[in-house]
């Protein structure tokens, strides 16, 4: 059984939702996760904010504004008198709820089952709208299923062994549909995969049921070789190894939540990217299988920021990197480039919430010194190891970009290169132009 999961933008209208009714419709029975409708999470992420600052009028104000484009919804999607009054009554229960939250007693906890009503809502209108239609359609609660672990993690087998049950007391159906991104905690309380995690969802519940591929539906045809929105002559990317779909994934969150690959890659189940607004594209199928040697991509990350120690200690130390780790760990902030030479070490980070207090610290260490504003430019394909001559392809390519730093030889899959924000659509076309449209490509 196939498990298919459409993103906001495809589920974000009446209009939509028909539309990908009639993309899943095909006869053969299949899983379909639901995002919620594409702004109601930030609508309800907002609504929750309100609520921790005590502001309830603000909150009330954006529940009563969120409700009414859901009647409206509710309205133009279904047709008989019986189902709209269905649809009314699920709209009803939500917004009971989302006006029941005291400000006072407003915790995390609270939060989290907010945000989870946006998906709550878009699978019970959208099996509305199945049945409505005479598809044979059951609504399999995720909440019943999905497990996070202690540590946040997902739990696989206990997800395995849940969704096997919740199948199984449900009539058989051709078409089962479940949310993404919402799940439940090792305490049993509402939790989620965080934002934009229902195509993990998807990825988890393909690798529950053992499918046979998991689609990936969004409003773009796949992967492209570079960012079309910085670079005008990018192609569609027809297939990429699991391997370098995780490299990319980092890059192009908003096309694929970055853990979505690794449950796939376990089971060794296809991930097959497509684009609702263009059914009929092949899409980016992401496999275990390499599609050859080659650049395959390029992609960037923007909101950088690189810190440098410059310290005599570290002049043929040992443990200075540790103690220089274990302050990135104390404030929770992932590392994700690193360099080193023998007096120095720059690393990147790309959350700045505890920038000042790490920086305090590190300076005991030595001096210190922060570049805000850089981008992260990666380079994707599996061609690292293999060819000589490569890098000096990338630095060729790069000539006269003021490069902050590189990482090299960290996979075979991907060399990165941190540049100034400024410079980062110079340098995609730069390298789209020597090295994904002169002769290396395939
Ligand atoms: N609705 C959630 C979000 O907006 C999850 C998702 O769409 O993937 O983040
Ligand atoms: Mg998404």
């Amino acid at each position: 059984m196939k498990v298919l999961k459409f993103g906001g933008t495809s589920v974000g209208s009446p209009e939509n939702m028909r539309a990908v009714m009639r993309i899943i419709t095909d006869g053969k029975k299949k899983t379909v996760v639901l995002s919620a409708m594409s702004g109601t999470t930030n609508s309800l992420v907002e609504i929750a904010g309100q609520l921790y600052n005590n502001n309830q009028k603000a909150a009330l104000d954006l529940v009563d504004q969120l409700e009414k484009k859901y009647e409206k919804v509710v309205d133009e999607l279904l047709t008989t008198a019986e189902l709209k009054q269905k649809g009314q009554a699920v709209i009803e229960e939500v917004f009971t709820l989302l006006r029941s939250f005291d400000p006072q007693s407003f915790t995390e906890k609270e939060e989290k089952v907010i945000v989870a009503q946006g998906e709550l809502i878009s699978t019970q209108l959208f099996t509305l709208l199945m049945k409505e239609n005479g598809f044979k359609t059951e609504l399999l609660p995720a909440l019943d299923f999905m497990r996070i672990d202690a540590e946040k993690a997902a739990d696989l087998p206990l997800t395995r062994k849940k969704i096997a049950a919740v199948m199984g007391a449900v009539p058989p159906a051709d078409y089962y549909i479940t949310q993404g991104f919402i799940c439940r905690n090792a305490d049993g309380e509402i939790d989620n995969l965080q934002r934009g995690g229902s195509d993990y969802s998807a990825s988890l519940i393909g690798a529950a049921l053992d499918s046979e591929e998991i689609q990936i539906w969004t409003d773009i045809d796949g992967f492209h070789n570079n960012d079309p929105r910085y670079v005008s002559n990018t192609r569609k990317i027809e297939q990429l190894s699991f391997n370098e779909a995780a490299e990319l994934a980092y890059f192009g969150a908003r096309i694929l939540h970055p853990q979505t690959v690794f449950p796939a890659r376990v089971q060794n189940i296809p991930v097959r990217l497509k684009n609702t607004m263009n059914p009929a594209d092949s899409g980016t199928l992401i496999t275990a299988k390499s599609d050859g040697t080659g650049i395959k991509a390029v992609a960037a990350k923007d909101g950088i920021t690189a810190i440098k120690i410059r310290s005599g200690r570290m002049l043929m130390a040992y443990g200075f990197l540790k103690k220089v780790f274990e302050v990135f760990e104390r404030y929770k902030t992932p590392i994700d480039m690193i360099s080193t030479s023998e007096v120095a070490v720059s690393l990147t980070i790309d959350t700045t919430k505890h920038l000042s207090a790490i920086r305090e610290e590190l300076h005991h260490f030595g001096d210190v010194e922060v570049d805000e504003n850089m981008s992260i430019v990666c380079i994707v394909g599996d061609i690292i190891r293999e060819e000589s001559g490569f890098a000096s392809r990338v630095f060729h390519a790069l000539d006269g970009i003021p490069i902050r730093m590189i990482s090299y030889g960290g996979s075979r899959y991907n060399i990165s290169v941190l540049v100034p924000t400024a410079h980062k659509k110079m340098t995609l076309q730069a390298l789209s132009d020597n090295l994904l449209n002169g002769t290396e490509t395939h």
